[in-house]
């Protein structure tokens, strides 16, 4: 094996750059997974513009980032080893969130609130290199009829399962998703799968809700372009044209802004539970009119990465309940990392989700 790899080390803000490292060794619970695919997820995006800190000790690089990969088994450590759980070759996505197991928090099954975590690509190098390493726990085989390209999208997958288990979508249902980017398509597929009676997509952008089409949503509403042809003024009016007076039984809005979330509330009709998914600015206040939630009953969740949901989020793509390829709209070169960041941002060329290929 080669002792040496590419690698995209992140040193601050814009400065990222494709250098010649030492393959990574592993620990005897490691396993060193010799990277295919990486997804880029908005959370790269702030760490690349410094708009957020790294999970290390400083807060800051060098480090290499990309949480969101799928690759090859490339060495096993001692402990895996012994457990006959992985060999060289094996097809493997990874779960970056990867937990202790020995806190309170993780004993009572709620491991994405450990104490301890460590997450390739946030606080250990991650996946935008050729090789990276993964906890031998947070590793899952990927099913032969799963891609590597499809696979890489399986992390923000299950967050968007977690999500969705989490709205408790009863048959017929009327369900509701704000935000048309990636993982607003596989919330529509997975409330489709759930048995949503309709399903309603809300964004700002005709092409992205067109998209949303394909995936099974029902009725599209632009909130904001006044020459969409699915423009909608009012929304609340809209979607109680659609309902019979109901509006949605159920709501997510996986949406960032919080003027998304606080529609969201005022959209759900009674006994309505709306899930918040999309991650708040720091510092973000709900403004949420008190005695309407209240008297209708309403319920807000929040939902927040994807504990316990992975061996299910696997299985639901095997199966062909969500589908994932024909979201990636972009594949990179490990070279063109920085400026497939930056041309995400900028949203150069109507991407969806781009992924950077070795
Ligand atoms: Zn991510
Ligand atoms: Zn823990």
């Amino acid at each position: 094996m080669a002792e040496t790899m590419r690698a995209q080390v992140f040193y601050e803000k814009e400065k990222m750059s494709l250098e010649e490292v030492a393959v990574p060794e592993i620990g005897a619970d490691d396993v060193l997974v010799k990277v295919k695919d990486v997804g880029i997820c908005g959370s790269d995006i702030s760490y690349y513009f410094g708009m957020s800190p790294l999970g290390t000790d400083s807060g800051k690089g060098p480090m290499v980032l990309g949480h969101e990969f799928t690759g090859i088994v490339a060495k096993v450590g001692k402990i895996p080893a012994t457990k006959g759980l992985f060999k060289e070759g094996d097809r493997v996505v990874v779960n970056p969130v990867q937990h202790c197991n020995a806190c309170p928090a993780c004993a009572s099954g709620n491991t994405h609130t450990c104490q301890n975590l460590s997450v390739p690509g946030v606080t250990t190098d991650g996946g935008f290199a050729e090789y990276c390493v993964s906890n031998y726990t947070g590793l899952f085989k990927l099913p032969d009829n799963v891609s590597f390209q499809a696979g890489a999208m399986t992390e923000p997958l299950a967050c968007a399962v977690n999500g969705m288990n989490k709205l408790d979508i009863e048959p017929g249902q009327f369900v509701t998703v704000i935000g048309p980017g990636a993982i607003g398509m596989m919330m529509v597929q997975i409330a489709r799968a759930y048995g949503a009676g309709k399903v309603a997509l809300v964004g700002t952008r005709d092409y992205r809700l067109e998209k949303g089409r394909e995936y099974g949503a029902d009725y599209l509403f632009n909130t904001k372009d006044e020459k969409s042809p699915y423009y909608a003024k009012d929304l609340k009016e809209a979607l109680a044209d659609v309902t019979h007076g109901r509006l949605a039984e159920r709501v997510i809005v996986p949406a960032g802004p919080n003027e998304a979330f606080e529609t969201g509330v005022e959209i759900a009709g009674e006994t309505g539970i709306i899930v918040h998914f999309g991650l708040p600015d720091e510092g973000a206040v709900f403004k949420i009119p008190a005695l309407s939630f209240h008297t209708m009953d309403k319920q807000i969740r929040s939902a927040w990465l994807a504990p316990m949901v992975w061996p299910q989020t696997i299985r639901m793509v095997e199966e062909g309940l969500v589908e994932l390829e024909s979201l990636v709209t972009h594949v990179r070169p490990l070279e063109e990392t920085g400026q497939a960041i930056v041309d995400l941002r900028n949203r150069v060329d109507d991407p969806m989700k781009v992924e950077i290929e070795m």
